[in-house]
């Protein structure tokens, strides 16, 4: 396994759990409102972002692991 197999492994793993907690939330009915923090880490959500995105949910490295995940996958993932 060399360094890139790993880095994917660890982005599956985190987009696995983002994934799971995502569907927690809808199930509940969280998503609606805004939020400051990341639906998928619970880091804040850098104000500058909120006001590029408003009402968006997650924070970057959210943002980009699920776009990575898009990718990689050829498919849209958590929306
Ligand atoms: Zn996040």
């Amino acid at each position: 396994m060399d360094l890139a197999d790993m880095a994917d492994k660890q982005i599956e793993d985190r987009l696995m759990m983002a994934l799971a907690h995502q569907s927690k939330l809808n199930a509940s009915g969280a998503t609606a409102g805004y939020s400051t923090t990341c639906d998928e880490c619970g880091e804040p959500i850098p104000t500058e972002r909120l006001k590029i995105l408003p009402g968006c949910a997650t924070c970057v490295d959210c943002a980009n692991l699920l776009e990575q995940a898009n990718r990689i996958w050829g498919k849209d993932v958590g929306t």
